[in-house]
């Protein structure tokens, strides 16, 4: 079985896109740097990571100057949950994570007695945005002989609502553990991937109807047209993408299974559905091949975006900067909350140790 959602929900779908809408419609990019502003901020950042005894945590989304910054000073940059992973293992007393703000709850959670601070608090997901917990808890109660499995882009309260949390990577393996168990599943928030986990597993999975706004808006039909141009061209996608990518694609898979590809596959030409902010670490593992972003406009597009994720982009030096010298933006959980998501994300990190898997995967 494979179902989104009930009409009740479908019905509030429009409601959620309107509040993602509104969401997007705050989003403040930071603007251009020059040079000499760009290197000050730099040098500030480096003395202050020292000073605060922080370590700076960034996603594959975030600004290549935040990446290369990162890696620079010891921190991190990957995926979400191997960004709260390094959080929590690093000698660090302060945590600044560049991302969206589940990311900075999930480190929280994995380390209770670490300050965790953000450049910026209002950048968001709209996976998140569109799983309020008080109706994801009415939908879990109507389905009880459901198993909940939620996607790591989530909140803190909607991770404690269920019995699995995964990551992109992860989520194929844990789907078929639990099938094999014999457990329905009801799964949220992406629709895109639960279809996909669905229709690779043959699972019964009851699905959320949520959608990424950067993987939701790469068009099949415009991606036919670009193979005519790069007919040598590998593709690779993430499972955010529509159904109608995933068919035509090579490899699906998550962030760190793209580079893992991008770098293994011999093709010199590779067409990459995701957000664009992966290129920077895409062309430092092969730099000798070329990346095309996927086409984002087809025939049936209503619009053309710029496969970059608008919340990540509101990550900036000056972000950095302001929240390590005042120590502002930071993430709170609940020690309650806190300890009751911890209980999924740690059936997902034990059941990846006892199966020697890894739980790299995507925002
Ligand atoms: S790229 Fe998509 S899934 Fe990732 S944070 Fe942005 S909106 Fe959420």
């Amino acid at each position: 079985m494979s179902d989104i959602s009930s009409a009740s929900n479908m019905s509030s779908l429009a409601a959620d896109l309107t509040i993602v809408r509104e969401f997007l419609d705050r989003t403040n990019i930071p603007a251009e740097l020059r040079v000499t502003e760009r290197d000050a901020l730099i040098s500030q950042i480096k003395e202050l990571l020292q000073t605060r005894r922080a370590k700076l945590v960034a996603h594959y989304y975030t600004d290549s100057l935040l990446q290369d910054l990162a890696e620079e000073t010891d921190g991190f940059v990957g995926d979400s949950l191997e960004m709260a992973r390094f959080g929590r293992d690093c000698e660090g007393e302060v945590l600044i994570v560049a991302g969206v703000k589940f990311m900075g709850e999930s480190a929280k959670i994995l380390s209770p007695e670490k300050t965790v601070l953000m450049p910026t608090i209002e950048a968001t997901c709209s996976l998140d945005i569109a799983c309020p917990i008080d109706r994801f808890s009415e939908f879990c109660n109507e389905h009880p002989d459901r198993t909940v499995v939620v996607y790591a882009n989530t909140s803190a309260a909607v991770k404690a609502r269920s019995d699995w949390v995964v990551t992109s990577s992860i989520a194929l393996d844990v789907v078929d553990h639990l099938q094999a168990n014999g457990e329905k599943i009801l799964w949220a928030p992406d629709k895109h991937l639960g279809s996909y986990i669905q229709k690779t597993t043959g699972a019964d999975m009851l699905l959320w109807d949520a959608a990424c706004v950067v993987h939701e808006e790469f068009k099949s039909r415009g991606l036919t047209d670009m193979q005519q141009i790069y007919p040598n061209a590998a593709i690779l996608a993430h499972p955010e993408s529509p159904a109608a990518i995933l068919d035509v694609a090579d490899i699906v898979g998550s962030t760190t299974q793209i580079i893992k590809a991008a770098k293994n596959i011999s093709n010199q030409e590779i067409i990459v559905a995701t957000d664009k902010g992966i290129f920077h670490k895409l062309q430092q593992v092969a730099p000798d091949k070329k990346f095309i972003i996927a086409p984002t406009a087809g025939n049936d597009a209503t619009c053309r975006s710029c496969a970059h994720c608008p919340w990540m982009a509101m990550n900036s030096l000056q972000g950095v900067v302001n929240s390590l010298l005042n120590f502002t933006n930071e993430i709170k959980v609940d020690d309650s909350l806190a300890c009751r998501a911890m209980v999924p994300l740690q059936r997902m990190l034990d059941f990846a140790n006892s199966n020697k898997l890894k739980v790299q995967g995507k925002a």
